[in-house]
C-alpha cells in the first residue's frame, strides 16, 4: 500500500485525503497503517506531518524534498535564525521523538487565521484539467494568502475545518459547489503583495543571510517614518500599520497592536534589537506594511510631535524585556538546549539599562534569578565548555590528570620499580 504521488505544492492533508478516498477507508485505520502500529490517534494536521521520513517514502519522494514541498514547515521557518531552523530541520527528518516538541507551536503559526480549508476557482480548474481531479494547494491554507497570487483571485473560504478529522466533510477536495470567493477584508493590492511574499517564502525564493530587523529599519527610514532626532518612528509606523491591516484582520491573526504603541510588536520589530523569533506571519505583515506605507501629514505631524524622551521608562522596557526573555527561556525549553543570562540581555537590547538599574527592573530581575536556577541555565548543570575543562571535577568528569593517565596504558613498570 502506497500513498498516491503529490501534486504540485499539494499540502499532505491533501495526500492524505487521496488516499482515503482511494482506499476507501477512515482516518484511524490509515494513520495506524502509516506508523505502522495502532494508533488512538483520529486526526491530523493538514500542513505538518511528524512522520515525514515515512509518509515521504510511501509517496516515492526523499524526506527533505517532501519537508519543503508539502508542508508548511519552511514557511514557519524561514525568518528564524539560520541555525534554529537548521536545527528544527533535523528534528524534523531525524528519527527521535522529539519532534513533537515545537510541533503544535509551528503549526499553530500557519493555521491561526485560517481555521478553514481555502482554495482558487482558477487553480481547481486548470488541476481538473490538467490531473482529472481537484486538490488542496498548500499556498492557499496560509493565513496571509487571501487572494491566489497566480490567478489575483480571492479565495474560496469553504466550511470544512483544515485539520483531518473523522467524517465525510473532512474527505472532500475542492469543488465548485461551494460558496462564492470572500472579498479580504483588506485592500485587495496589499493583499496580493502578502499572498506573494508568503509564496516566497514557502518557495524559499529569498535571500536566507537577509537581517530582517536591519532591512525593516532601513526601509522605514527610506519611507520617512523616522524622528528629527534620527530615531525610527515605532509608535507612529504601529498605528499606521494597524490601519493598513484594521482590527479585524488584525485580530484574526492574533497579531493586534495594543496601545501603548511604544511597546506593540511592530514598534518592538523596528528596534535595533534583536528578537529572532518574531512569527513569520508578523514578519510578512511588516514586509507588506513598509512596501504600501505612504507618509501623509497627519502621520507626519504624529511623527513631527514626539519630543525625545529624556526620563527613562523603565516600567515599559521592563515588561518587553521580560516577555522577549521568557519567550526566548521557553524556545530553549522546548528545543532542549541551554543558554546565559548574558544571551538573553542581549536580545532585549536593553543589557546595559538593566545592569545599572536592577531595581527599577523588578520584572525582568525576578525571571532572571528564576532562570539562574532553571536547567535552561548552562551554567547551572554541565557548565560550559571552558569551565568543564577548568573544573572537571564539579560536572563528574574525569581530570586531566587521570585522561593522560589513562593515554599512558599500561603503565610503565620501571616507574614503579
Ligand atoms: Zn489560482
Amino acid at each position: 500500500m502506497l500513498l498516491p504521488k503529490p501534486y504540485p505544492d499539494e499540502a499532505v492533508g491533501s495526500v492524505l485525503i487521496r488516499a482515503q478516498l482511494i482506499y476507501g477507508i477512515s482516518i484511524k485505520p490509515m494513520l495506524s497503517w502509516i506508523h505502522g502500529s495502532p494508533t488512538p490517534r483520529s486526526s491530523h494536521s493538514f500542513h505538518l506531518v511528524t512522520e515525514v521520513d515515512r509518509v515521504a517514502t510511501l509517496c516515492g519522494m526523499e524526506p527533505r524534498e517532501f519537508l519543503y514541498d508539502h508542508t508548511v514547515f519552511p514557511y514557519v521557518t524561514a525568518c528564524l535564525p539560520k541555525h534554529y531552523a537548521a536545527n528544527l530541520e533535523a528534528k524534523f527528518l531525524g528519527a527521535t521523538d522529539a519532534k513533537n516538541f515545537s510541533m503544535a507551536s509551528l503549526v499553530g503559526n500557519a493555521s491561526q487565521g485560517a481555521p478553514m480549508r481555502r482554495y482558487c476557482l482558477h487553480c481547481a480548474s486548470d488541476d481538473l484539467i490538467r490531473h482529472g481531479e481537484t486538490y488542496w494547494h498548500r499556498l492557499h491554507q496560509l493565513p496571509t494568502v487571501l487572494i491566489c497570487p497566480l490567478h489575483k483571485a480571492p479565495l474560496v473560504q469553504t466550511g470544512v475545518h483544515a485539520g483531518l478529522a473523522h467524517g465525510k466533510a473532512s474527505l472532500s477536495l475542492p469543488s465548485p459547489t461551494y460558496v462564492r470567493p470572500v472579498m479580504p477584508p483588506i485592500d485587495m493590492d496589499v493583499a496580493l503583495t502578502l499572498a506573494r511574499l508568503s509564496e516566497d517564502l514557502l518557495t524559499g525564493r529569498f535571500n536566507r543571510d537577509v537581517d530582517w530587523h536591519e532591512s525593516y529599519r532601513q526601509k522605514a527610514s527610506a519611507k520617512g517614518l523616522l524622528h528629527h532626532y534620527g530615531d525610527i518612528a515605532g509608535s507612529v509606523s504601529a498605528l499606521a500599520l494597524s490601519e493598513l491591516y484594521g482590527p479585524r484582520y488584525l485580530e484574526l491573526l492574533a497579531c493586534e497592536v495594543k496601545r501603548p504603541f511604544s511597546g506593540s510588536w511592530p514598534a518592538l520589530l523596528l528596534r535595533s534589537s534583536r528578537n529572532q523569533f518574531v512569527s513569520v506571519v508578523r514578519h510578512l505583515l511588516m514586509q507588506a506594511f513598509l512596501d504600501h506605507v505612504r507618509l501623509d501629514d497627519r502621520l507626519r505631524l504624529l511623527i513631527d510631535k514626539v519630543e525625545k524622551s529624556s526620563r527613562t521608562d523603565f516600567d515599559s522596557l521592563d515588561r518587553m524585556a521580560e516577555t522577549a526573555m521568557r519567550e526566548e527561556i521557553g524556545r530553549h525549553k522546548d528545543a532542549g538546549t541551554r543558554t546565559t543570562v548574558r544571551h538573553l540581555l542581549s536580545i532585549t537590547g536593553v543589557g546595559a539599562t538593566f545592569r545599572h538599574n536592577r531595581p527599577k527592573m523588578p520584572l525582568s530581575n525576578a525571571l532572571l534569578e528564576e532562570f539562574r536556577r532553571s536547567d535552561q541555565s548552562a551554567r547551572q548543570l554541565g557548565g560550559n565548555a571552558h569551565w568543564r575543562a577548568r573544573t572537571p571535577s564539579r560536572w563528574g568528569l574525569p581530570s586531566a590528570r587521570a585522561l593522560r593517565a589513562q593515554r599512558n596504558d599500561p603503565p610503565d613498570p620501571s616507574r614503579d620499580a
